[in-house]
């Protein structure tokens, strides 16, 4: 028999409900012709909208209802001129992590031939690296509570042992996973800025720890700053990266530059319970509205949300589904004929939709 999946849907702002609308549709019909499982979507409601209209930006019953599903989709939230009284920007996303302790952002850089690369790739190279980037503390600890006075700001930088050792847990047994299929040599790369801070030499500490546990693995360091550097110059080398949320949320839109684009760059933020699947973009409103969204990163992300619904809960063909998927997304984007303008074509986000799923077969 199916078995059943509660998916807890997060509209989101801008763009959000845009490219929500044909990944449920892709997954629906994935679910449809699968006798595997069967996914049952709800949506709930959060986000800047909602927040100017209620004063709250994250209700406590979405916030129930999300715990209790078994993975948590999530389109983009946020409004640049929606702001709290102390000017930062109301990001539920971002509450959503520290609530289920998401710690394992985790944001794949693939680049396929039809990614519109600004690299130069040599032949016989390929780049295909995971950063993971921890979402729960680091410099997002005081978010909302940093002390600002008249001539002074502090935001505190917060790592923990706890967190970082299930962090370096999860980032090896993915290189783990990767390399026994046959993706990446096994290797997981700390970086970090140990040469200067000493919560940056604690973190590598624990790190260091980590890594013994996986003998067969190689585990290296790199510093934050070079690490941009050679994710232009040479991404290849990359397997698994690992780093703190603040280097994680710059040096994930640097991935998503070299995939072409954020609208082509998909994320999961992971914990041991719940897990939310969300693009790496905001809620771009420079463009909603205007059917103008690449709806790929959102789908992509969904695709790897049915590669851990299935991965977690031992049902292979949904991670089956998820590799179909991110393949069709792949094929739509090679062929380059039903794509959004942000790479280079004229299709809108429901015509890109459609063509995904047609490609689905
Ligand atoms: P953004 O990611 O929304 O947009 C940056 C640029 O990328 C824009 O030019 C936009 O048009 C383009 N872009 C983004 N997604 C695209 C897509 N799917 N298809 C085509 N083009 C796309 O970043 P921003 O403008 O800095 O932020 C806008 C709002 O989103 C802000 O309120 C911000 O706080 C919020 N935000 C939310 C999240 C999240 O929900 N995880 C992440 C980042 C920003």
């Amino acid at each position: 028999m199916a078995r059943n999946f509660d998916i807890a849907v997060f509209e989101g702002d801008g763009i959000g409900p845009e490219i929500m609308a044909p990944t449920v549709a892709v997954l629906e019909q994935l679910a449809a012709e699968s006798d595997a499982y069967n996914l049952t979507f709800d949506a709930y409601p959060a986000g800047a909208a909602h927040y100017a209209k209620t004063g709250d930006s994250l209700p406590a019953a979405s916030l129930e209802a999300a715990g209790k599903a078994d993975a948590i989709l999530l389109s983009a939230m946020g409004l640049p001129d929606v702001r709290y009284d102390d000017g930062t920007e109301i990001s539920p996303q971002i509450d959503l992590r520290k609530a289920f302790n998401l710690f394992a952002g985790v944001r794949p850089v693939r680049i396929g031939p039809g990614h519109k690369t600004p690299l130069k790739i040599p032949d016989g190279r390929e780049v295909d690296f995971v950063l993971i980037r921890e979402s729960t503390e680091g410099l997002f600890y005081t978010q909302g509570t940093g002390e600002v006075t008249q001539d002074d700001a502090r935001e505190t930088l917060r790592i923990t042992r706890d967190v970082s050792e299930k962090l370096f847990r999860f980032a090896f047994s993915l290189a783990q996973d990767r390399k026994a299929y046959g993706q990446g040599p096994g290797r997981v790369t700390c970086v970090d800025k140990a040469n200067v801070f000493r919560a940056f030499a604690f973190f590598r500490s624990i790190f260091d720890k980590e890594a013994k546990a996986f003998p067969d693995l190689i585990a290296d360091h790199a510093y934050v700053d070079a690490t941009a550097l050679w994710m232009v110059q040479k991404p290849w080398d990359f397997d698994v990266l690992v780093t703190e949320n603040m280097f994680g949320d710059i040096l994930s839109d640097l991935g998503a530059g070299l995939m072409g684009g954020l609208g082509v760059a998909p994320s999961a933020d992971i914990g041991l319970e719940q897990a939310v699947f969300q693009p790496c973009h905001g809620s771009a409103p420079d463009i909603a509205g205007q059917g103008k969204a690449n709806p790929m990163a959102m789908i992509l992300s969904a695709a790897m949300m049915l590669e851990w619904l299935g991965l977690r809960h031992d049902v292979r063909a949904m991670t089956a589904d998820g590799q179909r998927l991110r393949q069709a997304v792949e094929q739509i984007m090679q062929e380059g004929l039903a794509v959004t303008a942000d790479l280079g074509g004229h299709a809108t986000t429901n015509e890109t939709g459609q063509a995904i799923m047609a490609a689905l077969g």
